[in-house]
């Protein structure tokens, strides 16, 4: 080759050499001193063979001399490796060519563009971690928003330091009503569409609608169900200017869940994408964990399609990771994803790819494992793994759970769309659960997703409407045989009169937070009870049950006070029932909570006792009055040794720490015989009454009565 025709190329920091047998070459072109350190028998002999002093090119020569010895026209390169030098460190690539049936091998000496590339590297890591701040900010200020706008409807006036934030704040904020009409925006929305007169007829809310309808079909869907939303709009403005921009939408959502407003926060990231997007590197890995990103996942999924390459698609959540992020922060959160990154990695085979698809989420694409069992089987390998402890650097021991979704290829999905949707659905199936967990997605899961949408929506219906109606079951003492309280259990009357259990609902408006409507309802309707049934039996309590989203609830306190008050009675006629699981899980929540609520009078009870963890170290810490025995306890208690032996542990263990004992689902009279023998303080069961409507509660105080009377 030429060497002008080389310089007009371009090619000017690079070696040429001919190959004239298995171990001679001969410069065809080079003009770089570098080269001579790299092979110095080059420098004086017109034919040369190449020292044994580069590991690395000999390595590559393996392959490269079945290469030539094949001689079909073409090139293989060898990817970038470094080599220190008596002057300097190098980042070479070689490549291996061949042409009308000559050999070649091309050094070419990439040091420019690897200092240009780590240049761009570092910027665009500077550039994350001050995107980071700016999601921070985003956070922030949405937390914020949700706290004012909760507590007013009216808008105008926002509280003051809030409000003085978001003028002065660098980032774009957009608030509108439900329908999406204009509220307010901050100055930097217009400043961000170069809007410079406030007054002008284009607004900012109107710029971002127009984006996203045009760039997002899936708009509609985000609005229909309310979700949040994260992503990059792009803004053209004829004839130069073009920005990318972050947009955070967040719905804000009154009690009933139904939304209240609209939240836009708006970021400019077009430098950050565009040197994203220069950068190889940066555009298809992640700069956290090094691992593939989202879109390399998707490519190589949707490669896998094409080629159809059988796989099994993962996705894996990590769970509360939210929460580690806020206790320890966002560099042990990173070091946390890093781990995971190389515990997972760890276990895949060549074919297998792991990336980083979100925050806490993973996306794998197995294509070593044949069938569910052998999936099942990895995912249980990486649960045990990703279980093991981790440490933080003041040496905090965290240990990690994690769901996992998988489909398969081809057989439950043909687009990568679907596949990933359905792997995310049985994620979400896995998530019901509280350790770790792998779901397969199948066809019964989506129905059952289906279905849980209509409930979902006949249940929003349902709070709107009035539906439920609150039945009171008796609960006796076993001393006096007398009703000394209730339990309030919930029902939902549909319009057509049935009855829907709640075992059918209440798990559903948990995970929903629909409860905390349901629950108030529930809370103010025993109380408005508790006022008539007083005037029948003083001294009489409605115990209600609690769930764990409505322990987590802030307002919980001043809730039930404001209902006792607003009712006017007193409020050790109220018990409130937990469960176990509840008390585990955010036991200092609860701890504060009881201690508040007793500080009132308000009693408390175990609910299900004996079915959840059954850590006794709790139940002395905590102010509690009675335990519950699961009613799976008493069903079997005449036949079933290990029940009987259950029941009387319990009664002795609350007798020892001074609490009361009532025992669930009795229904015949041995089983009465057996715990009043025994000395359990209380019952409840089908044997004096099944949950009945409040009319019926009254009568069967009045027949009480009468009988005590006689
Ligand atoms: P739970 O708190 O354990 O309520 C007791 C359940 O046992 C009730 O079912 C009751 O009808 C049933 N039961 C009572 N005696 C007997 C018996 O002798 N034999 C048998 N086999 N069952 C008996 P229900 O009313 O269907 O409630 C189911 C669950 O729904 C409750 O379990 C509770 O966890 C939840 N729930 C009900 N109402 C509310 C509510 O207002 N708020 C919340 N958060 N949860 C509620
Ligand atoms: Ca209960
Ligand atoms: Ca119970």
């Amino acid at each position: 080759m030429q060497q002008s025709l080389i310089q007009a190329l371009g090619i000017v920091n690079c070696a040429i050499l001919k190959r004239l047998d298995e171990d001679h070459f001969q410069v065809v072109h080079n003009n770089q001193d570098w080269f001579y350190a790299l092979a110095p028998e080059a420098e004086h002999k017109s034919s040369f063979v190449f020292s044994k002093n580069s590991a690395f090119l000999e390595y590559f020569f393996v392959d490269a001399e079945n290469f030539w010895k094949i001689g079909n026209d073409g090139q293989i390169q060898s990817g970038i490796w470094s080599e220190q030098t008596a002057n300097a460190l190098l980042r070479l690539e070689a490549i291996a060519a061949v042409s009308k049936g000559e050999s070649y091998l091309v050094i070419n000496n990439l040091e420019a563009d690897y200092n240009k590339q780590q240049k761009t590297l570092q910027i665009a890591r500077e550039l994350l971690i001050s995107n980071d701040q700016m999601q921070a900010q985003h956070d922030y200020l949405h937390a914020r928003l949700d706290e004012v706008l909760h507590q007013k409807h009216d808008l105008q006036s926002l509280q003051k330091p809030i409000d003085e934030v978001i003028q002065k704040a660098e980032i774009g904020v957009i608030i509108t009503d439900a329908n999406f009409q204009l509220i307010s925006q901050n100055p930097y929305a217009f400043e961000l569409f170069e809007l410079a007169n406030q007054q002008t007829n284009t607004s900012p809310l109107e710029i971002v609608q127009g984006l996203f309808n045009k760039q997002f079909p899936e708009f509609d869907r985000i609005v229909h169900t309310s979700s949040r939303w994260h992503g990059e709009l792009f803004w053209h403005k004829a004839p130069y200017t073009s920005k990318w921009l972050q947009l955070a939408l967040y719905p804000v959502k009154d009690i009933n869940q139904n939304t209240q407003n609209w939240v836009f926060i708006l970021s400019d990231v077009s430098r950050l994408k565009y040197l994203t997007q220069k950068n190889e590197k940066l555009s298809l890995y992640d700069t956290v964990t090094n691992l593939p990103n989202r879109q390399l996942f998707w490519q190589t999924l949707e490669h896998n399609i094409e080629t159809s390459k059988h796989c099994f698609v993962l996705y894996m959540d990590v769970k509360h990771f939210k929460r580690v992020n806020e206790i320890y922060g966002h560099q042990t959160g990173d070091h946390l994803l890093v781990n995971i990154a190389e515990r997972v990695s760890s276990l895949l085979g060549e074919n297998d790819l792991c990336a980083r698809i979100g925050g806490n989420e993973f996306g794998l694409l197995l294509q070593e494992y044949k069938d569910q069992q052998q999936c099942l089987e990895f995912s249980q390998r990486l649960i045990e793994l990703i279980e093991q402890p981790f440490y933080t650097d003041g040496d905090d021991k965290l240990q990690i759970a994690i769901n996992i979704g998988a489909a398969h290829f081809p057989s439950d999905a043909n687009d990568s769309e679907e596949l990933m949707k359905f792997a995310d659905l049985a994620m979400f199936a896995a998530k019901k659960s509280n350790k770790s967990k792998l779901s397969f997605y199948s066809k019964a899961l989506k129905e059952a997703s289906t279905k849980r949408l209509e409930l979902e929506k006949s249940l929003r219906i349902a709070i709107e409407e009035g539906q439920f109606e609150l039945y009171l079951q008796p609960i006796v003492d076993l001393h006096s045989n007398q009703i000394i309280k209730a339990e309030a259990l919930i029902r939902w009357r549909l319009p057509d009169g049935s009855l829907t259990s709640p075992d059918e609902f209440i798990p559903l408006a948990e995970q929903t937070g629909l409860i905390i409507p349901i629950g108030n309802w529930v809370m103010t309707r025993a109380a408005e009870m508790l006022k008539t049934l007083l005037q029948h039996k003083p001294g009489l309590r409605i115990s209600v049950n609690l769930s764990p989203r409505q322990v987590a609830d802030r307002n919980i306190f001043d809730f039930i006070k404001s209902v006792l008050k607003h009712a006017g009675i007193p409020a050790s006629n109220l018990e409130l029932e937990l469960t176990e699981g509840v008390l585990i899980e955010s036991f200092e929540k609860v701890q504060k909570l009881l201690h508040d609520v007793r500080s009132l009078g308000i009693s408390v009870s175990i609910d299900d006792f004996g079915t959840g963890y059954s850590s006794l170290a709790y139940l002395q810490k905590l102010p509690i009055d009675h335990l519950k025995i699961d009613r799976s306890f008493v069903r079997d208690l005449e036949t079933n040794e290990s029940d009987k032996a259950i029941v009387l542990a319990v009664i002795a263990l609350a007798h020892s720490l001074k609490l009361s004992v009532i025992a669930e689902g009795v229904e015949n009279i041995a089983q009465m015989q057996f715990l009043v023998k025994h000395q359990c303080d209380k019952a409840q069961g089908y044997l004096f009454s099944r949950p009945i409507p409040f009319d019926d509660f009254c009568q069967l105080l009045v027949m009480e009565k009468k009988n005590n009377s006689l």
